[in-house]
């Protein structure tokens, strides 16, 4: 660690987010001679958004399946290298004291700020330069010899570099997807990135009346793996459709379809059905805490009970209003026809719209609405234990510029920390290796 402070090492962290500010730190704290390149005005813009003000920072509750990655067992490998423990720890030291919602982290004082401006602090502490304002256009790197990067304020020379300019999504925090292509000019391989934890819209014109309604339901969402026009038979004992994930939490219905939480975790697996051109649907539960049975039986005795009162009259209670009359309207019931009237068709229609209310999913929002993206540089050509990439020896890439986002809860953020603190270790030690290498004449 000595020799890297007398060699003055230098490391470039492209990208003043959570990740490169976790990277700088820690590559600071080993030792290296820091620059943080903002394009912003200033850093950790997007961080002020998260958890709606409040940063949802970590999770208590981890599992290698919360984080999605093409090459699965790889987010795992780099957050066990960090993991929540390491991020309390850092972030306790800092002054963070953490709030446990259910195993959701926020600091206590409610406010994203506070983990801003505990990070801008360390930054300034451990005398990390950091440029505002400073779009990085172009990187080149000789055989031998130091990075050269091309900003918006002049050139600048590192040893080793850290690409950690983020995804798409929230363009205006910055994030603008610069990153992506100066990965791909240095040789890396881009999955496409497409809008994740994010809404999705619907076909259906009934929406506008049910939009403001807010209820605990289950979302499962499938893709049709055979054409219509193929045949019963063709489509197998799955209808022609496949699932593809599932969630249960509070739905949102909005004028043009749905969101919420459910929706936000299952959002990413449509987002890529969609763009592989598939028809996309989403069944929605809205009792999901009965059986089937359950159900059928408490229509049952709702009917026995209140035979006189009409069906919007008989609905109160149940469901949300605009829901109810919404889901009537597609049971083929009148509002206003009496209990005691309704055929027994009618109410295995409602029992069908109440456990499995189908709609067809047409897109999903932007990547201005997503709160992160799927898709990004190949990890396959990404060390787990350093972050190194396999293609450029010495530059490092860290957070949502990789194909890996995690589900909603706090392990977006967990993602960004990991990586960037291993990122940073990683380029302030192998800067260290090169030059007793180079000493040694190897
Ligand atoms: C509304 C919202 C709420 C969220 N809430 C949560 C939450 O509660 N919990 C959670 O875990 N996750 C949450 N997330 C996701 C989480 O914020 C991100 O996954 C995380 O911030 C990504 O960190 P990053 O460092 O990879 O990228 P970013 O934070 O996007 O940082 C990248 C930085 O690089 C800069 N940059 C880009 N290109 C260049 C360039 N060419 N030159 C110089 N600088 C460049 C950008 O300006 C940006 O500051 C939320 C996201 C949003 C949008």
């Amino acid at each position: 660690m000595g020799e890297c402070m007398e060699m003055g090492r230098r490391v470039i962290v492209i990208g003043g987010g959570a990740s490169g500010m976790m990277a700088a730190i820690q590559a600071a704290r080993r030792g290296a001679q820091v620059t943080v390149t903002e394009q912003m005005d200033r850093v950790g813009k997007k961080l002020l958004s998260t958890g709606n003000g409040r940063c949802n920072f970590t999770n208590l509750n981890q599992r290698p399946e919360y984080y999605r990655c093409s090459r699965a067992d790889f987010p795992w490998q780099v957050v066990e290298r960090f993991p929540v423990g390491d991020t309390l720890a850092f972030f306790g030291e800092l002054g963070i004291l953490p709030k446990d919602r259910n195993g959701y982290i926020y600091p206590y004082s409610d406010q994203a700020s506070s983990v801003l401006d505990v990070l801008r602090m360390e930054l300034e502490h451990l005398g990390v330069a950091l440029r505002t304002g400073c779009a990085v256009r172009e990187i080149r790197k000789t055989a031998n010899g130091p990075f050269s990067v091309r900003t918006g304020q002049g050139l600048l020379e590192a040893d080793a570099l850290i690409l950690a300019a983020g995804s798409k999504a929230a363009p205006a925090t910055g994030s603008d997807g610069s990153g992506y292509e100066l990965a791909r000019r240095l040789g890396h391989r881009i999955l496409t990135p497409l809008p994740a934890l994010v809404q999705l819209r619907c076909a259906e014109t009934d929406y506008k009346q049910m939009a403001g309604v807010r209820t605990e339901a289950k979302v499962t969402l499938f893709e049709r793996t055979a054409q219509p026009e193929a045949g019963r038979k063709a489509a197998g004992p799955d209808g022609g459709w496949k699932q593809l994930a599932e969630d249960t939490g509070e739905l949102q219905l909005t004028e043009y379809g749905i969101s919420g939480i459910p929706v936000f975790q299952v959002s990413r697996y449509a987002s890529s059905a969609l763009y592989a051109g598939k028809q996309v649907k989403a069944v929605v539960d809205f009792l999901p805490g009965q059986s089937r049975e359950e159900t059928a039986a408490l229509i049952k005795t709702r009917r026995e009970t209140m035979p006189e009162k009409s069906c919007e009259q008989w609905m109160i209670g149940l469901l949300n209003k605009k829901l109810s009359m919404a889901l009537l309207k597609r049971a083929g019931l009148s509002a206003k026809t009496a209990v005691c009237d309704v055929p027994e068709r009618g109410w295995n229609a409602l029992l069908g719209q109440l456990r499995a209310f189908e709609t067809r999913v047409t897109a999903s929002n932007s990547f201005e609405q997503a709160q992160v993206c799927c898709g990004g540089v190949d990890t396959a050509e990404v060390d787990p234990a350093t972050m190194e990439s396999g293609i450029v020896p010495g530059l490092y890439l860290a957070g949502e510029i990789l194909d890996v986002d995690g589900i909603c809860g706090g392990y977006n953020l967990q993602w960004a920390w990991s990586s960037g603190a291993v990122a940073g270790r990683a380029a302030a030690a192998g800067t260290r290796i090169r030059t007793e290498r180079q000493k040694a004449g190897r």
